[in-house]
């Protein structure tokens, strides 16, 4: 568990040189956020579900016509290629802009990421048409420290995680496809729809550090 990294609770954050000390609380749902605070690439209150409708602008990914199994064997690849750059890029802890995340909270976010959707995946399937519980990836990234974790543990996290998720899309039936889960925003989601909305953040984050 990568929470294992996590300070005790008496410390007080002390940001690295070089980074801008972020927010001492969470903005709230739908606040502006804090121009020092980075901006994960897809945070429940920002509507990214256009990616669904034609290829992202920024990474290139193209996501509407994915199937199923095509999502799953993309969160194993794209996984395994930010695994890699943890393991191996000397700047892992460096954030290149004071407000952007390093590859290393980039990473811990997407570890989170792929433990979300398994949650909400299992939510869709046993619930009818669940409500998701809201997520903030800024206040996540900065209770749980992303910036203090150790990148190999991420890494290895991050493998597993993406496989469980991966294995998960790869049994469900195509029932199971037509089953449906609602946003705190109030996006709404097929198992279909929704698979595709996630492989769009790994691929996208995975761009945002060059990989
Ligand atoms: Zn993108």
């Amino acid at each position: 568990m990568t929470h294992d990294e996590k300070p005790q609770p008496a410390a007080a954050p002390e940001p690295r040189a070089g980074t801008t000390p972020l927010a001492s609380t969470g903005p709230a749902e739908h606040e502006p956020q804090p121009a020092a605070t980075p901006e994960p690439g897809q945070a429940d209150d920002k509507d990214w579900t256009w990616v669904l409708d034609r290829p992202c602008g920024e990474c290139g990914a193209d996501v509407g016509g994915l199937s199923v199994a095509e999502v799953a064997t993309a969160n194993r690849d794209i996984a395994s290629a930010f695994a890699a750059a943890l393991r191996t890029r000397s700047d892992v802890r460096d954030r290149p802009e004071p407000d952007v995340w390093s590859p290393l909270e980039y990473g811990a976010h997407v570890l989170d990421v792929f433990r979300l959707f398994l949650t909400r995946l299992e939510l869709m399937l046993t619930e009818d048409d669940p409500l998701f519980a809201n997520w903030n990836p800024n206040e996540t990234a900065e209770s749980d420290r992303y910036d203090l974790m150790d990148p190999a543990m991420v890494a290895d996290d991050l493998e597993s995680a993406a496989d469980e998720l991966a294995t998960r899309f790869e049994s469900l039936t195509p029932q199971q496809l037509d089953r449906t889960g609602r946003r705190s925003d109030g996006a709404a989601f097929s198992v279909l729809s929704f698979a595709r909305y996630e492989i769009h953040d790994p691929i996208h984050h995975l761009w945002d550090i060059g990989g």
